[in-house]
């Protein structure tokens, strides 16, 4: 089998900084896959040209129906977090790849504050992620903290007291979901979705596991997320398979 043997690592650089510490994760990362060579390249900054080409307008229309959209509504800007579509940035960001890069023995993964998000035609909308796996897989630090659920009694202190603003709330589930500046849970989450990433090649398309205490555990909730970081273990299913590749 074609095993990866080189994970090059980007961070798609914006004006905000981001409280993701890359070191950290290639370290850990090393740690699990001694036998990979993890190559930092130079971070970019994004053509924003180009990458609007991803955006989306309308989050209740698939892809091909946005450009209409954005036609009829003269191109204003409905949503707050502006969102992008993960398979759409992916092609993107891909050009970016060397040919001698691009067969199974590189693994490619761009880390970004931009939010990507997929459609999905179970509910017909779009929906925010913390990564896209494949060639590059794409890590959001946006995704980590907007893409994933807050405690359910978050949003009904939310909406129970209109009075309690935001820092109230926050401070009142402190330790229970993950802020922008929360640089130590946002680097050891990426950990986590850099080795769905890897595990997405190496498991065959599978990068996700049912065992919540795994940090493969495809968590929605920040709370379940908060808990494999905690925990920061692979099962034994997924401990054996790493090891046999290193
Ligand atoms: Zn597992």
């Amino acid at each position: 089998m074609n095993f990866p043997r080189f994970i090059h690592i980007r961070l798609q650089t914006i004006s905000a900084p981001v409280a993701l510490n890359i070191k950290i994760v290639a370290e850990e990362i090393d740690k699990i896959f001694p036998s990979c060579k993890i190559d930092f390249k130079p971070s970019f900054i994004y053509d924003e040209k180009i990458i609007e080409q991803a955006k989306i307008i309308d989050l209740k229309q698939p892809f091909e129906r946005q450009r209409n959209q954005e036609q009829g509504s003269s191109g204003s800007d409905m949503l707050e977090t502006p969102l992008y579509d993960g398979f759409v940035m992916q092609r993107v960001f891909a050009e970016m790849i060397p040919n001698s890069e691009m067969s199974l023995e590189h693994i490619h993964i761009i880390f970004t504050a931009l939010l990507p998000c997929t459609f999905s035609e179970d509910d017909w909308r779009y929906h925010g992620r913390a990564v896209i796996c494949g060639t590059p897989s794409i890590i959001s630090t946006t995704g980590i903290v907007e893409a994933l659920a807050r405690p359910r009694e978050y949003y009904l202190s939310q909406l129970g007291s209109i009075t309690e603003d935001t820092a109230n709330l926050k401070k009142k589930f402190a330790g229970r979901f993950i802020d922008y500046d929360d640089e130590e849970k946002i680097t050891a989450a990426a950990i986590n979705y850099v080795l769905q990433a890897i595990f997405f090649f190496i498991g065959e398309g599978e990068p996700f596991c049912s065992d919540s205490d795994c940090s493969l555990f495809n968590a929605h909730w920040q709370e379940d997320l908060i808990h494999t970081i905690e925990k920061r273990t692979l099962c034994t299913y997924h401990r054996n398979m790493a090891n046999k590749f290193s």
